[in-house]
């Protein structure tokens, strides 16, 4: 039946672009066949034979020349990841099996996540959502929609209505990325609750409580991924400690807990305003300094000053594979002056959130710095993101961060 109306016809394109997959088809070459053969789920564009006539962010099936199929997949018109892999076989309806993924990714955290009301729901491909990221902080839910498919309109309804009836959250929130936005062709949106009112709210890692705001232009957000670490690196610190790149102080009211001193440096002074807080929230006492990371430890090891713990957890240095070598270089020079303040028996706490940095690579940088910081390093942990940060063996990409905590020797 022909549709009767201009309102119907739309509906009936809409339904097209997103469910009934059999009529978009893109061709893939065997270097990306290849790939998925693989278990990757990503087609870049040079490896795309055809997509003509697909919509963008429309549910595609996915063939290779000689007509092999692939499955479905999550269809961009301008990202270099053209096409991301959502099913092996046909995909009818993309907003339920949306719905059917968040539970699915709800179930797989209830045995994993303990000790905090404060955690990544949804990680994009390593749950199976490509583009699609929710935190929770409590009661508050943020989320980042990162690609066109998932931007589309019955897509984020379907979403707003799943992680309601699931989490029953007293407010979503937008995050806009607006490069993010532009790289995908999509229009510029403003951040902003999606639904709810309440847009800040406290929440609770490890027994350690924060302040969260969602609200516009505010930085926001906490590094989720790091909330194992935080309990691991408690349990060794001692005596006088140094969080350098502290944020809002993550790392440094944990540490507070085990430890009578501690300073903690970071260079943004509205992160530390929330440090600040955060630490009268949890009645502790941190000496928080504004300062640059690498001119603090400058003149702190000039000065021989000394520590028994230090932290550090800089931002992705390597944000391409092109500027590893300068990233490589930072990460040296910061653990070395680390290990050259750290007191016998001192614990170093070490990280790097840059994918382009190997776990090899880092062992490697901080091996060098204790080499010629002449130290003795044992490796008491070599630990990763946590488990609501899913690392997908066949998706590398999904696995960033490396966390080593390691004891110099008396
Ligand atoms: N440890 C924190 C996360 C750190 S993120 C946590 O677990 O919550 C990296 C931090 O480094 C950011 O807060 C940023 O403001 C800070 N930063 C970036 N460059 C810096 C520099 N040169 N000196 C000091 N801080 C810096």
């Amino acid at each position: 039946m022909p549709p009767r109306s201009a309102a119907d016809r739309k509906i009936v394109d809409r339904a097209s672009a997103l469910g009934a997959q059999s009529r978009a088809n893109v061709v893939i070459s065997q270097r990306g066949a290849q790939r998925l053969k693989n278990g990757h789920v990503w087609v870049y564009r040079s490896d795309l034979v055809s997509a003509d006539g697909v919509a963008p962010g429309s549910v595609v099936a996915v063939t290779d020349e000689r007509g092999r199929s692939f499955g479905s997949a999550l269809y961009s018109s301008s990202s270099q990841i053209a096409v991301r892999m959502i099913s092996s076989g046909p995909v009818p309806d993309f907003p339920d099996l949306l719905r059917e993924r968040v539970r699915q990714a709800i179930t797989y955290r209830k045995p994993l996540v303990q000790n905090t009301d404060a955690y990544r729901v949804i990680f994009s491909e390593a749950d199976f959502l490509p583009g699609l990221i929710v935190d929770r902080y409590n009661d508050v839910l943020s989320a980042q929609i990162l690609t066109q498919a998932m931007d589309a309109e019955p897509v984020r309804a379907a979403l707003l209505s799943e992680l309601s009836e699931q989490l029953q959250p007293a407010a979503i929130a937008e995050r806009v990325d607006a490069h993010i936005r532009d790289l995908e062709q999509l229009p510029p949106r403003a951040p902003g609750l999606l639904r709810g009112e309440k847009t800040s709210t406290i929440f609770a890692m490890n027994g350690v409580r924060f302040h969260y705001d969602a609200g516009e232009g505010q930085k926001t957000g906490a590094f989720l991924d790091q909330r194992e670490n935080y309990a691991a690196a408690a349990q060794y610190a001692r005596g006088e400690a140094l969080d350098v790149f502290c944020y809002q102080g993550a790392f440094a009211l944990h540490l507070a807990a085990r430890c009578p001193r501690v300073t903690a440096v970071d260079s943004s002074r509205p992160a530390l305003e929330v440090a600040d807080r955060n630490a009268a929230l949890n009645q502790r006492e941190v000496e928080w300094i504004e300062a640059n990371a690498f001119d603090l430890l400058k003149d702190y090891s000039a000065g021989r000053r000394q520590y028994d713990s230090i932290v550090l957890d800089p931002p992705a240095f390597a944000k391409t594979r092109k500027n590893l070598e300068t990233a490589l270089r930072g990460y040296k020079e910061l653990n070395l002056r680390a290990l050259k303040m750290l007191r016998p028996g001192g614990v170093l706490v070490t990280c790097s959130c840059s994918y382009h940095v190997s776990e090899e690579e880092f062992v490697q940088v901080v091996t060098e710095a204790a080499r010629d910081a002449r130290r003795t390093v044992r490796l008491l942990e070599k630990r990763g993101q946590a488990k609501d940060h899913p690392v997908v063996l066949s998706i590398p990409e999904t696995g960033y961060l490396k966390c080593l905590i390691g004891l110099v020797n008396y």
